[in-house]
């Protein structure tokens, strides 16, 4: 049995979930848990629902609201033709529950009402995509995935309650599985003990896709994306980024934490725990051979290149020409704590210690005014951060050329370097 998740952009148009179809027609017969994304940018418009609604301004959120039932509707409709009128039904009452919600008064913290909301996008972009799969002849069951994954309370960054969840998988998902053989699904959404949808973070669907996997003991999983496999740099940055055919989950775990947007960071713990292959291929040409990811070590790898812009360096001294101290920065990782900031860079000196972040101008603020009580700070903005991992000293020339190095970090595998 595998695992396939589809992301936002697979979903994301009439043709796109035709698509969709075509490639489960490539699995006939195949034992398959299907997790679905919301379409395209769908999140995004319901957390702008939930922010006016919070807000107070509830005729805005209703309003907001009626454009995203609008362009569900629209994409049904061009879909379906037996299957219409079921998935009509369906789709509205997911409406119902959501804008019973919006008539209210806000009364419990945001976060709570971001969970009731936004999960909204994932059972919707199901129940489409289910639809028009029977439609086009591929018999599969649509799951709540809320009657499965059951999560603590903690709204907007719950937890899976893995012994209770497993249960449910056992009891609901096996023996559905051997009835339909495909299950379709949400990703990124669970639920709370007294029925509260939860969330599991942004991009959270990889991750409800590597749990199932766990659980089931699948043969594998696939994440269908909209690029041709994994690259070694992002091709919208360096235009002659290549493919990787192979990874380790090691190294993965290694390009994410630098930044790469290649795969949630979350997803692959799980698929280690079994080792259980991933594989990341193109919705878009299903032909192409995409990346596995597993438990080997691949040698050879190119350079593997994270650019992240638009980066701002704190330097920070002490005031008086004593020593940086643990309880300098003791009390600067407290503040990092207390603000939600995650530094991507941190180096010290003998009476310094320097940090570089993400520009978000109030967060830094903020933490350059408190750390001013107890260091000397100075704000750098507009620079770049370059890690390669492994690096070559040719591609080091090459990315480095006319810029100025205001940092440096290495280990044998990797170099980072924070450009001006
Ligand atoms: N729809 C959610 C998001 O956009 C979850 C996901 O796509 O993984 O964050
Ligand atoms: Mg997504």
């Amino acid at each position: 049995m595998k695992v396939f998740k589809f992301g936002g952009a697979s979903v994301n148009s009439a043709e796109r979930i035709q698509n969709v179809g075509q490639i489960m027609n490539n699995w006939a017969g195949e034992q398959i848990v299907v997790i679905v994304s919301a379409m395209g940018k769908t999140t995004n418009a319901l957390e702008k629902v939930v922010d006016a609604f919070y807000a107070g301004h509830k005729e805005e959120a209703l309003r907001l609201f009626e454009l995203i039932k609008q362009q569900h509707l629209t994409t049904a409709k061009q879909v379906l033709v037996t299957h219409y009128l079921p998935c009509e039904k369906q789709l509205r009452d997911f409406f119902t529950e959501v804008e019973w919600l919006l008539h209210d008064k806000p009364v419990r913290d945001y976060d709570y009402y971001y969970d009731q909301v936004v999960c909204a996008g994932e059972l919707f972009s199901t129940a489409i995509l289910s639809a028009y799969l029977k439609e086009a002849g591929i018999k599969n069951q649509w799951l709540d995935i809320r009657d499965i994954f059951r999560t603590d309370d903690d709204f907007r960054d719950a937890s899976i309650d893995w012994a209770i969840t497993k249960q449910k998988i056992t009891d609901i998902v096996l023996p559905e599985l051997n009835e339909t053989k495909i299950i379709l699904t949400q990703g990124f959404i669970g639920a709370t003990d007294e029925n509260e949808s939860t969330t599991l973070g942004r991009e959270g669907s990889d991750y409800t896709a590597a749990v199932f996997a766990n659980m089931l003991d699948a043969e594998n999983l696939t994440i269908w994306k909209d690029v041709e496999s994994v690259m070694n740099a992002d091709p919208k940055q360096f235009a002659d980024a290549i493919s990787i055919p192979e990874l380790s989950y090691n190294e993965v775990i290694e390009m994410a934490y630098y930044g790469a947007q290649v795969i949630h960071p979350k997803t692959i713990k799980p698929l280690q725990n079994k080792g259980i292959p991933l594989f990341v291929k193109c919705f878009l040409n299903p032909a192409l051979p995409g990346t596995v990811i597993q438990n080997k070590a691949v040698h050879h790898l190119p350079p593997i290149i994270v650019l992240k812009e638009k980066q701002v360096m704190l330097e920070m001294s002490s005031k008086d020409f004593s020593f940086i101290g643990e309880h300098h920065i003791g009390h600067l990782y407290t503040l990092f704590e207390k603000l939600h900031i995650k530094p991507n860079l941190t180096q010290n000196g003998a009476i310094s210690f320097n940090c570089v972040l993400d520009d978000r101008p109030e967060r830094i603020e903020k933490l350059a005014l408190e750390a001013s009580q107890f260091l000397d700070v100075q704000v750098v903005k507009g620079l770049s951060l370059l890690t390669i991992r492994h690096f070559t000293k040719q591609i080091f020339d090459k990315l480095t050329e006319g810029k100025t190095i205001l940092l440096r970090q290495q280990t044998p595998e990797t170099i980072q370097l924070l450009l001006q």
